[in-house]
């Protein structure tokens, strides 16, 4: 069987978009499941486009993720050079398309801007295009060497016949029929001497060996025309996979405004590298059974890419925040204290154990941001209302929380070892005595210290942080609210 090779071939344009992110995880995956050979090719041929460090964006992001190419610029396998501009100076492109001129499946074209801004438009997919109306094709092979020789500005055209039809096959979609009075006579090179993405893609996948070619399905209504190509050339038509729409959680396209739409967005918002990827396998992809905790080596063998589906791919915010609450869960201490630490410090300036509040708050945030509301108030107590003493379930009340915070309060004076261990046995002695439930006397306890209805960390841990002089000015605080209720 033919080795399975797979490229990510991005345009650097700017941020990695989820998408992309998308299209080079599934390239990836589809080739180490099959122990193929994933390669990067950089697609700089639209020139205007480019925007400069998007290159050094690309690398870092594979970097970053795991998604390790066997081939590209920067790792020669023996079909480079792999960045299309130089591609270009080799002369590939050109040698191409003159094949294709001369088998006639291809045209030079002289025609200026303004006859093609006098042609007939068409609204195709939102955008309007002019419909090239094979002037040039008419041109005998004397009035195009007469107008290459005084040096006319050209492009070269694909030849598509007015009449019949082109099929093509896509993976998920199946097989698919375009009337080719439909495919417009799309342009191969530009008359920069650069190819058109649509013309390059084609000639860098043969020539690169590529066997699948996986990209997003705004790509479909172009595959014919590769297609016509491939088979003007007499070469092999790769295996197309077009992946399902990305939307945002109103069924738009995910775009920037989301605020969630690319890797650095991610980032920035406080998300792990493991977790956006796990999630972004499945926005189009599932498994057999349900799972959906996995690590990128159980998605290299797990990932089988006919169960891709067609349908739009909703981002979730929601579901990828739990993703990753679950990765910050499992993660190893350490490095999760060394990710949580600037956003404790900044939160908790001056003296903390920042260690033991990191181990407080490990099994509770979704994100690292999450960790300043979480955490803040350590630093100040939080103004609050009495009513937060009163809670059904452990059958406390303002007047209960006042008798309790008094009694507790001498017993608490009275403590020097405020570790947790010996404040939790402290007040579980005082329970004992009152021959009442636990709650009854850590929740008033609780509320007092924090001010909080919802605390990374029992009543007694929570003193252990604060230590004695600040837990007992915020009982004595609490009393003093109770009292005046
Ligand atoms: N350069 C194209 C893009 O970034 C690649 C599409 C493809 O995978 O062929 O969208």
């Amino acid at each position: 069987m033919e080795k399975i090779r797979t490229r990510y071939a991005p345009s650097p344009t700017g941020k990695m978009h989820v998408g992309n992110l998308r299209s080079a995880l599934y390239e990836f995956l589809i080739a180490k499941h099959a122990g193929g050979d994933f390669m990067l090719r950089i697609e700089d041929t639209d020139q205007e486009r480019f925007v400069d460090g998007a290159i050094e964006i690309i690398y870092r992001t594979m970097a970053r993720t795991g998604l390790v190419h066997d081939e590209g610029p920067d790792k020669d396998g023996g079909y480079g050079p792999y960045v299309q501009s130089e591609r270009m100076k080799t002369g590939i492109y050109m040698k191409y398309a003159k094949e294709l001129i001369d088998k006639g499946e291809a045209y030079y074209c002289f025609c200026d801007r303004e006859r093609l801004a006098s042609l007939k438009t068409e609204v195709v997919e939102g955008k309007e295009i002019s419909i090239y109306d094979k002037h040039c094709l008419g041109l005998s092979s004397e009035e195009v060497q007469a107008n290459l020789h005084a040096g006319k500005p050209f492009v070269i055209r694909q030849n598509i016949p007015n009449e019949g039809t082109t099929t093509f096959h896509d993976e998920l979609y199946g097989d698919i029929t375009v009337e080719n009075s439909e495919l417009d006579d799309m342009i191969l090179i530009k008359s920069d001497g650069f190819p058109t993405y649509n013309f390059a893609n084609v000639v860098d996948d043969h020539t690169m060996n590529i066997t699948h070619v996986v990209r997003g399905n705004e790509y479909l209504s172009s595959s014919p025309k590769y297609v016509r190509l491939y088979e003007a050339f007499g070469w092999k038509v790769p295996v197309y996979i077009h992946l399902p729409l990305i939307t945002d959680e109103n069924h738009k396209k995910l775009a920037k405004r989301s605020g969630h739409a690319s890797f650095e967005d991610l980032l920035e918002q406080g998300f792990v590298t493991e977790a956006i990827i796990n999630y972004i396998a499945l926005l189009g992809w599932s498994p057999e059974d349900n799972r959906e905790i996995f690590s990128l080596q159980e998605l290299i063998e797990n990932f089988d890419y006919h169960r891709i589906s067609k349908s739009p791919a909703v981002f979730d915010i929601v579901k990828l925040r739990w993703m990753n609450g679950e990765y910050i869960k499992s993660m190893d201490f350490d490095l999760f204290y060394g990710m949580a630490e600037p956003y404790l410090r900044s939160a908790l300036p001056g003296d903390f154990d920042l260690k033991k509040i990191a181990a407080m708050v490990k099994t509770r945030i979704e994100v690292f941001p999450d960790i300043a509301d979480m955490v803040d108030f350590f630093r100040e107590m939080p103004a609050y209302d009495v009513a937060m003493y009163n809670h059904k379930k452990m059958k406390t009340d303002v007047a209960s929380s006042l008798e309790v915070l008094r009694e507790v309060l001498p017993v608490l004076e009275a403590q020097e070892d405020y570790s947790n261990d010996a404040l939790y046995q402290a007040l579980s002695a005082y329970v004992e005595r009152k021959g009442c439930k636990n709650g009854y006397v850590m929740w008033p306890v609780r509320t007092a210290v924090s001010g909080r209805q919802m605390t990374p960390a029992g009543a007694t841990e929570i003193m252990e942080i604060l230590g004695k002089e600040e837990s007992l000015r915020r009982i004595r605080k609490g009393i003093e609210m109770l009292q005046n209720a």
